[in-house]
């Protein structure tokens, strides 16, 4: 079995993975507040942990690996979203709003990650499906003496938790300085966090022990983190904007609510995205969305090999060069495979090299050097690139689509015209490969030649595309 080495951010260490069940290898990682479209940045983790995902299939098998990633739908830049809507005039209910804007974001969250070819996870749990569970884990705080209330809050007692701020080493002192930390009367302790908050009427709420409320934004992932992996599992994961405080906040929970369960063991947090070397912000003018990429023509598969050329504990830097770059060698994979037909999944068997790649800490710079020095041998070639997310069956209907497409002018659809002549052609070279006579078919590619036709044999048949200089005039004299 080929051994995985991940560089485990609460040791700073490169390990050896080891998974506690093998049979069942667990992995959670903090996904998207669903209030609007994901940006490029939030698209890094989801292609950084598709492509652990599909290592650890291939070396656990996919039947025993258990992919958790949530969806946060309870905030309050949601609520501002619904709220916006209702007093734009839009009709129903704040809650029903609300819903309906979590629902919708959502929707939109699994097309475009569809488009980077990221597997979507084993359960996709919404917080809002998690509120006993989370109550229970609250009360569980309070009664062991990490929890208090106070004027229908609930806190955290920082001061509770000996090992706080080990995941980031470093000392609560510097923590404070380091954030900003909101002073309440209601507090202890600066540092102690909110695990429930009251709910204004008008503000989504449920009852619970403590008054009407709603959670706090990191007792959700220990939750759900609780409920579909256990008190203890392999792997979390999230970009390193969350290390502090909300997976510090994660890890105090979660092992504060059990006598033994040491939550995840590795931790593993990608590096920021930048844009041609600058922080993407709205003041800026370099914030963009993956949709709004998808929208201007770019493949979802040329994002995603434009993320997998830097490794994941760099900061990655987006690039109209790298960009470039990327579509060009992605279209130069196409034209090589296009007519390939890929192997079964089930019987194909990913190079070993690959794997090693990617089982190094996840270097997928190599990974993409090993795929590109396959252009000589184009089968290999479409299968291990599909192996890492590319070539999918979506991108290569697409691309099939793009080639035979008419060109506007000559109507919609497959033409019914070429579509006979590719019949006919076909027809003429089956005849000709008895006789050896090959004058009638060399005649016929030379006029679909010009008339700016391409021809395409292979032993499937005969296609024809039309290219640029298309002029379907000329194929009047064919039919
Ligand atoms: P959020 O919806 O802001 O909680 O973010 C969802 C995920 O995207 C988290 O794992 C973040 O760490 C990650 N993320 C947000 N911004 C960036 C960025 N600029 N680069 C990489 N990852 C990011
Ligand atoms: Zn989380």
């Amino acid at each position: 079995m080929v051994e995985i080495r991940l560089t485990n951010s609460k040791t700073r260490k490169k390990e050896v993975f080891e998974p506690i069940d093998p049979k069942n290898v667990r992995m959670y990682v903090c996904g998207p507040t669903v209030y609007d479209r994901a940006h490029l940045g939030n698209a890094r983790p989801v292609v950084v942990f598709d492509v652990l995902n599909r290592l650890l299939q291939s070396v656990f098998g996919s039947e025993h690996v258990t992919y958790v990633r949530n969806f946060t739908d309870v905030d309050d830049k949601i609520n501002a979203t619904a709220l916006a809507r209702k007093e734009a005039g839009a009709e129903g209910s704040l809650e029903d709003l609300i819903h309906e804007r979590t629902e919708e974001t959502i929707g939109w969250y699994h097309a475009d990650m569809d488009a980077l070819g990221a597997l979507r996870p084993n359960h996709e749990p919404r917080a809002t499906g998690y509120i006993p569970q989370m109550i229970a884990m609250i009360e569980g705080l309070i009664a062991r003496g990490h929890a208090y209330a106070a004027e229908g809050h609930v806190l955290f007692s920082v001061g509770s938790y000996a090992d706080y701020g080990a995941l980031s080493g470093r000392s609560v002192e510097d923590m404070i300085a380091g954030a900003r930390v909101e002073v309440a009367p209601y507090k202890r302790d600066p540092m102690d966090f909110v695990l429930w908050k009251p709910s204004s009427d008008d503000l989504p709420g449920w009852d619970s022990p403590w008054g009407r409320g709603r959670p706090g934004w990191h007792i959700e992932c220990s939750s759900m983190a609780d409920d579909l992996l256990g008190e203890e599992f392999d792997i979390h994961g999230g970009g390193i904007d969350l290390q502090f405080p909300h997976h510090e906040n994660e890890i105090a929970q979660s092992c504060c609510a059990h006598d033994h369960g040491g939550f995840a063991r590795v931790w593993l947090h990608n590096e920021m995205l930048q844009v041609e070397g600058k922080k993407m912000s709205k003041s800026l003018g370099n914030f963009f969305t993956v949709r709004d990429l998808l929208d201007q023509g770019v493949p979802g598969e040329v994002i995603r090999f434009v993320f997998l050329g830097t490794h994941y504990r760099k900061p990655m830097d987006w690039t109209e060069k790298k960009r470039a770059e990327a579509e060009a060698t992605l279209r130069h994979w196409m034209d090589l495979t296009w007519e390939l037909e890929p192997t079964d999944p089930g019987e194909f068997v990913p190079q070993l090299d690959l794997v090693e790649a990617l089982a190094n800490d996840m270097n997928t710079h190599l990974a993409l050097t090993i795929l590109r020095a396959l252009h000589h041998e184009p089968q290999r070639l479409l299968d291990n690139a599909r192996f890492v997310g590319f070539l999918s069956d979506e991108a290569r209907a697409k691309d099939r689509a793009e080639r035979t497409a008419i060109p506007s002018g000559f109507g919609s659809g497959p033409s019914p015209e070429l579509m006979k002549l590719a019949a006919e052609l076909d027809l003429i070279r089956n005849e000709a490969k008895a006789t050896k006579d090959f004058s009638r078919v060399d005649a016929l590619k030379a006029a679909l030649a010009e008339a700016g036709v391409e021809v395409r044999m292979s032993k499937a048949g005969v296609e024809l595309l039309p290219g640029a200089g298309f002029d379907p005039a000329k194929l009047e004299g064919l039919l």
